[in-house]
C-alpha cells in the first residue's frame, strides 16, 4: 500500500459518471469529505473504468443524458456483465419522466434522483443505499455460507458415511467417490441427449449424492460373506442379494427425513441398483423405464467401476475391455441410451475418474476423519497406511476373537464403544453401543458410581501416563463378578491435547485368580494329599532360610513303617487313603508357617522353625503320625535334622534327616531319631549292612 493512502483504501469509492464537470463538481463536494470520488465524463469512459475497477466501488452515481454512450448503455453493460450484482448504481437526472424512471429501474438502478438537486437529499440517499446494499450483501453472504454449510455437512456426512461402508465391504476407497463421479457425467450427457427424463442440473446433483448410499444395505451382511475372497456359494449369493431391499428398508424406516427428496432418491437407488433393463435384475425384477433413471445410471455406474476396479476376487479390467464388456451384455442389460452415453464419451469419463486429484484430497481428508471416528486413531493418510491399518485391524479382530478377551474401543466424537465379539457375547451387549455413558444396558452393566469413576480416571489421565487400572464388580447373567478394567487413552496431538477415546481390556479377576490357583496347585502340590511337592517345599525352605537365617530349623523327614506290607494286605486304594490320612495329621500337627511336604511314596517331611524344646515339639509331632486308620495301626519312623548341627543348608540338613531316618528303620522302626554326628557315615555304611544305634523308641 503506497504511503499517505492509508485513510482513503478504508474509505468507500463512489464513481461519478456525469458529462457535465459542472454536476460533478457539486456532487463531488458533497460526497469528497466522507467518500473518495472518482470522476467519468461519458458512458464509455465509464464502462472502460469499470471493466477494471467494479470490485472496488460501493457506488455509481449515472446521468442519464450524455454523449457516446447514456446511463441507459451505461446499465446495460453492467446488466451484461454482471457487475450490477456487485454495485448499486444511483440515477441522477433532470429526465424525470415515468418512462425514464422506470427504464432506469428496469435495468437495475437503484434509486433515482432528480435534479436538481438537494445536498442534503443526494447525501441521504447515497448514504441509506450504501447501507441498504451493505447490508443485502451482508445477508446474502450470510444466507450462502449457510446454505454452503448445510451442504458441506450433507457432504461430509454422506462421505463419512459411506467410507464407513466401504471399510466394511472391502472395497476401494475410491468406489463410491467414481461411482458419484460417473452417475455425475452420465447424467450430464443424457440430459443433452434427450429430455425423456426431465432432469435438471438440481435432480443430477442430488441423484449423484443420493449415489454414495446405493450400497448401505451391505451394512447388515455377515462380514464373512461380504470380504469372502473366494466364489460366493448360492447360499451366500442369496443372502448378498438381500442388500438392496434390506438397504431400501434402513431408508424407508428412517424416523426422520424420510420424505426428504434425497432419501426417496437414495431409496429408489438403493433398492434398484441391481434391476436390470431386460428385467433379469432383482429384486424386483423391473423392466425398461419401470426402473426409475437414478437407479439405471447408479447401476451402470456400479458396474463399470467394479469392472475397473481390482477386487480380491479378479484384477482390474482396462477401460475399453470394462466398456467392451458392458456393451457383450456381459453384466447384463442396460438403458440402450446410457450405453451411448458411456461408448460416446469413454475418453472424458475415463479421465473424470483419473483426475479427481483435489477431490482425492478432500476424500483422504474425509477417510481419515472417518476412520479417526472409527478407531480413535490419528494418520492413516495414504492407500498403504490403509491397507495395513486394515490389516492390523484384522489381526487385531481376529486375536480378540480367538484369546476370547474382553476388548472396547472408546471413541469421543462419535461416542461410541465398539466390544470384542467374544466381550459382547459375555455381557449379553452389542458390539457397537452408541453414547455408552447413557447407555441403560452399561449402566447396568457397570453400574453409576464404577462408570463415574472411570470416567473422571480416565480424564485425569495424561498423554505421558494414558493408562489406567480400576477394580469393579460386573453385573451380568443375573450375578456380579469382579473385574479389572484397563484402559488406555488415545490423545490428540492438538497443541493442547485433548482425548480422543481409549482403547481397553476387561478381565474377570475371579477367573484370574481361580486360574492361577489351579496352575500353581498343579505345578507345586501333590496330586493325593494336596501337599506340597518336594521342588517347591525345598525352593520354600531355601527361601525361608534365607530371609532370616538367624532363626533355628527343624526338618523332619518321615517314612511310614512297613506301607508296602499295607498296601499288599489291604489293597493300594487303602494305602493311598492312609497317605491322605497322614497328609491330614502332618498338616494338624504343625502350625501353618511350617513346610510339610509329601517327598514321594510315602515319605513326607515337615520344616519347622522353633524356638526352645524342640525335643518336645518333635515328640508331639510324632505320637500325632502314628495312629489306628479303620481298624489299622500305622506307624511311622522320622529323622530329625537340626539346622544348627548341619548349618542352614538344604541338601545338608535332608541328607542328615535321611541318617536319623535310617537309624530310626534299623532301630526297630515306630521311632524317631535326632541326627547326631557319630551317624554321618550311616547311610554309606547301609549298603555294607552295619549298624549304629542312637534311639529313642515309642
Ligand atoms: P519300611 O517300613 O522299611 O519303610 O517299609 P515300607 O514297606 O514302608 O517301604 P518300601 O519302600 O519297601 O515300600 C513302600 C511302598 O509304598 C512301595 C510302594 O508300592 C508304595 N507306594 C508308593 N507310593 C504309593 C502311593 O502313592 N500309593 C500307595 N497306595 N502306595 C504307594
Ligand atoms: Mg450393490
Ligand atoms: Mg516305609
Amino acid at each position: 500500500m503506497p504511503a499517505g493512502r492509508g485513510i482513503n483504501t478504508q474509505q468507500e469509492k463512489i464513481l461519478i459518471v456525469d458529462d457535465s464537470e459542472m454536476n460533478r463538481s457539486i456532487l463531488a463536494d458533497m460526497l469528497a469529505e466522507d467518500y473518495e470520488i472518482v470522476e467519468m465524463e461519458d458512458g464509455v469512459a465509464a464502462v472502460s473504468y469499470l471493466r477494471g475497477h467494479v470490485m472496488e466501488l460501493s457506488l455509481v452515481l449515472l446521468d442519464i443524458v450524455m454523449p457516446r454512450l447514456d446511463g441507459f448503455g451505461v446499465l446495460e453493460a453492467m446488466q451484461q456483465n454482471h457487475w450490477i450484482d456487485d454495485v448499486p448504481v444511483v440515477i441522477i437526472s433532470a429526465e424525470n419522466g415515468s418512462n425514464q424512471v422506470e427504464r432506469a429501474y428496469a435495468l437495475g438502478a437503484t434509486d433515482f434522483i432528480p435534479r436538481p438537486f438537494d445536498a442534503l437529499i443526494v447525501r441521504r440517499r447515497v448514504v441509506n443505499t450504501l447501507l441498504l446494499y451493505a447490508k443485502q450483501k451482508r445477508l446474502i453472504s450470510m444466507v450462502e455460507e449457510q446454505v454452503y454449510e448445510k451442504e458441506r455437512h450433507s457432504d461430509l456426512m454422506i462421505d463419512i458415511l459411506s467410507h464407513v461402508m466401504e471399510f466394511r465391504n472391502g472395497e476401494s476407497g475410491l468406489h463410491i467417490l467414481h461411482v458419484r463421479t460417473l452417475t455425475d457425467l452420465l447424467l450430464s450427457y443424457l440430459m443433452e441427449k434427450t429430455d425423456r427424463y426431465h432432469l435438471t442440473m438440481a435432480d443430477i446433483a442430488l441423484i449423484s449424492t443420493a449415489s454414495a448410499l446405493h450400497d448401505i444395505g451391505k451394512m447388515a451382511i455377515d462380514e464373512k460373506i461380504l470380504n469372502k475372497p473366494g466364489r460366493l456359494t448360492d447360499e451366500e449369493f442369496a443372502i448378498m442379494k438381500t442388500h438392496s431391499t434390506v438397504g431400501a428398508d434402513m431408508l424407508s424406516n428412517l424416523p426422520v427425513g424420510r420424505d426428504d427428496p434425497i432419501v426417496k432418491v437414495a431409496y429408489e437407488i438403493t433398492r434398484w441398483h441391481h434391476e436390470r433393463w431386460d428385467g433379469r435384475g432383482y429384486p424386483d425384477g423391473l423392466q425398461g423405464d419401470a426402473i426409475p433413471i437414478s437407479a439405471q445410471v447408479v447401476s451402470l455406474a456400479d458396474v463399470y467401476d467394479a469392472l475397473t476396479s481390482e477386487r480380491v476376487y479378479k484384477p482390474p479390467f482396462s477401460h475399453e475391455e470394462a466398456v467392451a464388456m458392458i456393451c457383450r451384455g456381459e453384466c447384463g442389460a442396460f438403458n440402450p441410451l446410457l450405453i451411448q452415453c458411456l461408448t460416446e464419451n469413454a475418453e472424458q469419463l475415463r479421465t473424470a475418474l483419473t483426475r479427481d486429484a483435489s477431490e482425492t484430497i478432500k476424500r483422504t481428508k474425509l477417510r481419515g476423519i472417518s476412520e479417526e471416528t472409527l478407531r480413535g486413531e490419528g494418520g492413516g493418510v495414504s492407500k498403504r497406511t490403509l491397507r495395513l491399518l486394515d490389516r492390523e485391524r484384522m489381526r487385531n479382530s481376529f486375536f480378540a476373537s480367538m484369546s476370547q478377551t474382553i476388548q472396547f474401543e472408546y471413541t469421543r466424537s462419535p461416542s461410541m464403544v465398539s466390544l470384542s465379539t467374544w466381550g459382547a457375547q459375555r455381557f449379553n451387549l452389542d458390539e457397537i453401543i452408541m453414547n455408552p455413558f447413557t447407555d441403560r444396558r452399561i449402566l447396568e452393566l457397570v453400574g453409576r458410581d464404577s462408570l463415574e469413576e472411570i470416567i473422571q480416571k480416565m480424564a485425569a489421565t495424561t498423554p505421558e501416563a494414558p493408562e489406567l487400572r480400576i477394580d469393579c464388580p460386573l453385573h451380568y447373567d443375573g450375578m456380579a463378578r469382579w473385574h479389572r478394567v484397563i484402559l488406555r487413552s488415545l490423545w490428540s496431538d492438538d497443541e493442547i491435547p485433548q482425548i480422543e477415546g481409549a482403547l481397553g481390556t476387561v478381565m474377570d479377576i475371579h477367573d484370574t485368580q481361580m486360574h492361577l490357583m489351579e496352575l500353581e496347585h498343579k505345578a507345586d502340590r501333590d496330586t493325593l494329599t494336596g501337599l506340597l511337592n518336594r521342588a517347591s517345599a525345598r525352593k520354600r525352605m531355601e527361601m525361608r532360610m534365607g530371609d532370616s537365617p538367624e532363626s533355628h530349623y527343624a526338618l523332619a523327614e518321615i517314612d511310614i513303617d512297613d506301607f508296602k506290607i499295607i498296601n499288599d494286605v489291604y489293597g493300594h486304594m487303602f494305602g493311598d487313603q492312609v497317605l491322605q490320612q497322614m497328609a491330614r495329621s502332618i498338616t494338624g500337627s504343625v502350625r501353618s508357617s511350617d513346610i510339610c511336604c509329601r517327598a514321594g511314596g510315602e515319605e513326607f517331611f515337615i520344616f519347622l522353625e522353633y524356638r526352645t524344646d524342640i525335643e518336645r515339639t518333635i515328640d508331639r509331632i510324632f505320637k500325632s503320625l502314628c495312629f489306628t486308620y479303620k481298624g489299622r495301626r500305622v506307624t511311622v519312623s522320622m529323622g530329625v535334622a537340626l539346622g544348627e548341627d548341619t548349618g542352614l543348608d538344604f541338601d545338608a540338613m535332608y541328607h542328615a534327616a535321611d541318617s536319623a531316618l535310617y537309624a530310626a528303620k534299623r532301630g526297630g522302626k515306630c521311632q524317631y531319631q535326632f541326627y547326631k554326628p557319630d551317624m554321618a557315615g550311616l547311610l554309606e555304611d547301609r549298603r555294607d549292612g552295619s549298624v549304629h544305634h542312637s534311639q529313642h523308641t515309642h
